[in-house]
């Protein structure tokens, strides 16, 4: 008879549920991508040269400001909430001009309809280089064609979930 050799057990406390995380709502109000500034100035190099990211969220130096909508996903920042996801093609985005070929660009949180909890942006990289870049042209003298924007369908855009336009800079906000 072998006598088996008993594994060292790793689990000392035995199976049972995981600690209850601690909820960890998010608090953001606005969102900033400077990670995507390389990318931004590589679709505008070619026209006006290469562009920065300007470090403050503060408008103070601005010399311009354009306020436009990007696309993208939010899912709920609460975890135990029924609403996982929404996508919106309404989210409100402020690029502003800094002396120096710099610009920044602020994006506005939207919150959660059933528990009115802040979401966690998933934004869409390609429209928000493509708004941004063709602003920065733009501001740079060149005459373009107006990009082609995807037709605004699905719901109404809702100004008490948007943190843009309780702040009074997004073009949807409809005063409810
Ligand atoms: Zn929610
Ligand atoms: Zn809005």
């Amino acid at each position: 008879m072998t006598k088996k050799k008993n594994k060292p057990k790793s689990k000392s406390d035995g199976p049972g549920p995981p600690p209850e995380q601690p909820k960890r709502l998010n608090k953001r109000i606005t969102y900033v991508y400077p990670r995507w500034n390389k990318a931004v100035s590589t679709a505008v190099s070619p026209y006006i040269g290469r562009v920065y990211f300007h470090p403050g969220v503060t408008d103070r130096d601005a010399i311009r400001e354009h306020e436009t909508h990007v696309m993208g996903k939010f899912t709920c920042s609460d975890k135990s909430c029924k609403m996982k996801a929404w996508s919106s093609k309404m989210i409100s985005i402020v690029i502003q001009k800094y002396p120096g070929n710099e610009y920044n660009a602020i994006i506005y949180n939207q919150r959660c309809k059933k528990c009115n909890n802040l979401g966690c942006l998933h934004l869409d990289k390609e429209c928000y280089i493509e708004r941004v870049a063709y602003r920065l042209k733009q501001w740079a003298g060149l005459m373009m064609e107006k990009p082609y924007y995807a037709e605004k369908k699905g719901p109404p855009h809702k100004s008490k979930l948007c943190e843009g336009c309780k702040r009074g800079v997004c073009r949807e906000r409809d005063g409810d």
